[in-house]
């Protein structure tokens, strides 16, 4: 269980609360809330004889927000020079304003108003003045306007004034998490994920997976509940949160670990070995990626390679990197993992991964809007860069590029041409790139399993990204708790538009795997190995698991549940079968 020694206990009553487990671990921590959603406030009237009292507030919020920006700026490293330091230097500019004391108080004392109303407004309107300006610079200054007055409402309402920054590991309690705040924390002194809304699809629950942390969503209430410092232990196997646990709490968790611990080295001690069917076929099992440290946890896994780099929070981490910060990093990842392949994913910005700056307009359907590789081929500007860096830093291993959101075989087209132009240009500069790079088209949108023919002429490799499959083939979006019922891997529908893509695959001798969610989930290993997918590209702590599945199973017990489950019309009907070939195959898997 990983554990931050916690202060002496104190004697406060335990309580439990339930919500859904979406990646396992234990762990045992303070928690460190984090209200970044912060509500319009309200406009409280005041008495004349308040005003000072409000100002005083107001100063004490500002005072306790620029410690907060100096130790962040220390903490990091970044005293003097590099973009990190003109961040924080911005933002306390921002704080030193005079001008916006001084409005804030007209406005206090003559209207009335408390100050957390007043600060709020007038923030607001220099956040709206910016939001909708072209310049990239200018609209960047929102964000850091933004960021501030965050920071600064949180003081106000006297929150996370206990731990104002975390030094020590924390479990992180919070409504949602959104990739960009993902990108804010220290990942290495993040012990879990609470958090009131999500789903297992949720971005949270992802790099939950990914860094190998417990993960529990949809706990209603904690974090009105919950302050920063309180003592927590989230059960990520078990869907818990438990504030306060006592002594006997800790000492259960612990044996219980031990036991689990002794179960897993049955397939831990050989991961490095290959994937390879009880009769002999091979299946590459690989994991998803999306940190440039993670590089470590996907060799120590057994992961045969990357089939899924997301590239989006390193580019969330660095908005305006240029063309040589990024190519250092991607070549960081393929050179650690060489010979290994890695296969990158462009940009997937748009949908839950929204880079502020790029995105001017909220939109009302972001999920059905500019995203992927619509966004890229309409910034072509990013996306050049990225195919560029993608480049270069195949030179040094095995590099595959895939395209996100493909809903017909035209945007492969448009994005092979760029990469073509990129290519030549590269050559012509004398960078050394290989002659070819393998390109793969991701099918997670029901158009282009449908015309996955047509796809696979133009490319060396599909991958089903089975997360957005389902959502967009059953019209089920997968972060809506209200509709989570309907979001069936294995509904008729999903499964013939894998069985499709399977197939245009086959005819066109390319490569098929999925990377999506599911090929996660040991109960499905059977129908994903049956409907003909031999690249499982899963979380890296699933990979062990994964691979030992996989080698207590016959190909042709597998293609006859496939078979059999294509005729099938409940979804549960063939989740039941798929899941009696897998508890009878590998029982240890579930003990
Ligand atoms: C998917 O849709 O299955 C996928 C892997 O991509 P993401 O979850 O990043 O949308
Ligand atoms: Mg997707």
């Amino acid at each position: 269980m990983a554990e931050n020694p916690l202060p002496q206990p104190q004697i406060l009553p335990e309580r439990t609360w339930t919500g859904t487990a979406v990646s396992v671990g234990v762990a045992h921590a303070v928690v460190h809330v984090l209200k970044e959603h912060f509500d319009e406030p309200d406009e409280d009237s005041i008495r004349p004889e308040d005003v000072e009292r409000e100002m005083q507030r107001l100063h004490a919020a500002l005072e306790v927000t620029q410690r907060e920006i100096e130790h962040l700026q220390h903490a990091m490293g970044a005293e003097s020079g590099g973009p990190e330091s003109e961040i924080f230097e911005t933002h306390l500019l921002i704080l030193q304003d005079s001008s916006i004391l001084k409005q804030v108080e007209k406005t206090v004392r003559e209207q009335q108003v408390c100050v957390d109303s007043a600060f709020y407004r007038f923030m607001s309107r220099h956040m709206e003045k910016l939001r909708g300006l072209q310049d990239a610079y200018l609209r960047e200054r929102y964000l850091d306007i933004k960021d501030v007055t965050q920071r600064v409402m949180r003081h106000l309402r006297g929150e996370l004034l206990q731990t104002p920054m975390f030094d020590e590991p924390v479990i992180i309690v919070a409504r949602d998490l959104t990739p960009s705040d993902t990108v804010a924390l220290d990942r290495s002194k993040v012990l879990g994920f609470a958090l009131e809304t999500g789903s297992a699809l949720s971005h949270a629950a992802i790099i939950a997976k990914s860094l190998a942390i417990p993960a529990v969503v949809k706990i209603h209430g904690i974090c009105e509940h919950l302050h920063s410092g309180d003592s927590v232990l989230l059960d990520g196997e078990g869907g818990i949160l438990i504030e306060n646990p006592t002594a006997e709490t800790l000492a259960r968790y612990r044996s219980r670990e031990e036991q689990a611990e002794k179960r897993e080295d049955v397939f831990w001690d050989e991961r490095h070995v290959n994937a390879t069917t009880c009769c002999g076929h091979e299946v590459c099992v690989g994991a998803n990626a999306e940190f440039v440290e993670e590089v470590k946890i996907v060799q120590d896994s057994g992961a045969e390679e990357v089939g899924l780099f997301r590239t989006e929070i390193l580019h969330l981490e660095n908005p305006n990197a240029t063309e040589d910060e990024m190519t250092a990093a991607y070549t960081k990842v393929v050179s650690s993992l060489a010979p290994k392949r890695v296969v990158f994913r462009t940009l997937d910005l748009g949908g839950d991964k929204v880079d502020e700056l790029l995105a001017a307009e909220p939109e009302p359907n972001p999920f059905l809007g500019w995203r992927g590789i619509r966004l890229t081929l309409g910034r072509r500007d990013l996306f050049r860069k990225q195919l560029r860096a993608l480049l270069r830093a195949a030179a040094h291993g095995r590099v595959g590029i895939m395209f996100p959101m493909v809903s017909g075989v035209q945007e492969v087209l448009d994005a092979k041409a760029l990469l073509a132009e990129c290519q030549s240009e590269l050559e012509a500069e004398n960078h050394p790139v290989p002659d070819r790079v393998e390109v793969g088209a991701m099918i997670e949108i029901p158009s282009a399993a449908l015309s996955a023919d047509h796809i696979a002429a133009e490319v060396d490799f599909f991958s089903l990204g089975t997360n957005d499959l389902i959502q967009y083939t059953i019209a089920v979006d997968r972060l809506n708790d209200r509709v989570c019922a309907l979001y069936q891997p294995t509904h008729p529908g999903v499964l013939r538009l894998v069985e499709m893509s399977v197939q245009a695959a086959r005819r066109a001798g390319i490569r098929i795997g999925i990377c999506g969610e599911m090929a996660s989930n040991i109960e499905l290993t059977p129908l994903m190995i049956g409907l003909g997918l031999n690249e499982l590209s899963v979380a890296a702590a699933q990979v062990a698991r994964v691979k030992h599945a996989v080698r207590k199973l016959r190909l042709a017990d597998c293609q006859t549940l496939a078979r059999e489950s294509l005729t099938l019309i409940s979804a549960e009907e063939i989740l039941t079968r798929s899941r009696n070939v897998a508890r009878t195959s590998y029982p240890e898997l579930f003990a």
